[in-house]
């Protein structure tokens, strides 16, 4: 029952031992083996569980492995397509939808600790914030993008996000998303034609409950995926 047994990698390995996190939680134990099985996952789980780095250890581990060079690559030649605002258009490997301001920042506080000294470079952008510090930021580089559904779209219909290399999709909190009333945003998002489809793409959904609505939106979104009740 350790970080251990789940091999993730030197960098991964050491920040953990910085966060002081000594041994996975049960749905760190039982959710990371599947993430890295490359397997869709509906997990059920609460706020307190540990669920944040159930999803960000092992997508940062597959970035990691898989090394951000075709990203980087589309982020360079997003030099011509300016917005408004500025010049870059970025390209996240890795996007987590969450329900609220609060939310995005913790899972984004949580990226940070785990990505430092490596070349993933994690943003967020959330609502009821000014957009245009949120665009310089995300122009500095976004390999792990961290959002709340409104803002999102808000930033793809501005130009500034493209999800063409999107390959991880996480969902936290999925439920409070739809009782917030995102579900068209998130259909909006995960839909669109340059989101890598759903088995080619890896995606999570975490949700501390799992009615008739959940339900259809893991049956949209996922592809042949596992179930996980901690
Ligand atoms: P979460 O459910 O992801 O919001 O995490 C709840 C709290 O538990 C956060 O403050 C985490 O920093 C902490 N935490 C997560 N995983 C571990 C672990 N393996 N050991 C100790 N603390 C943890």
């Amino acid at each position: 029952d350790s970080f251990q047994d789940i091999e993730m990698g030197e960098i991964i390995m050491s920040n953990i031992a910085l966060t002081r996190y000594t041994r996975p939680t049960p749905v760190q134990k039982y959710a990371i083996p599947i993430i890295k099985n490359k397997r869709d996952l509906m997990a059920c789980a609460q706020t307190g569980s540990g669920k944040t780095a159930a999803f960000l250890l092992p997508v940062l581990s597959q970035i990691y492995n898989e090394g951000p060079g075709e990203a980087l690559a589309a982020q360079k030649s997003g030099g011509q397509d300016n917005g408004k605002y500025g010049r870059r258009k970025q390209y996240p490997l890795a996007l987590v939808l969450a329900p609220t301001r609060e939310l995005a920042l913790q899972i984004y506080e949580e990226a940070r600790k785990f990505a430092y000294r490596s070349r993933v470079r994690p943003c967020v952008v959330y609502g009821g914030a000014d957009i245009g510090q949120q665009i310089r930021d995300l122009e500095r580089g976004c390999h792990l993008l961290v959002a709340t559904p409104g803002r999102l779209v808000d930033m793809m219909e501005r130009g500034k996000i493209g999800l063409d290399y999107c390959n991880y999709l996480v969902l936290d909190e999925a439920d409070r998303m739809l009782d917030m009333g995102f579900e068209p945003q998130i259909r909006r998002i995960v839909e669109q034609d340059t989101m890598p489809p759903k088995g080619i793409r890896q995606t999570m959904m975490f949700s501390a409950t799992f009615p008739k609505e959940i339900q259809i939106l893991a049956r949209d979104f996922l592809e042949e995926y596992i179930f996980l009740a901690v």
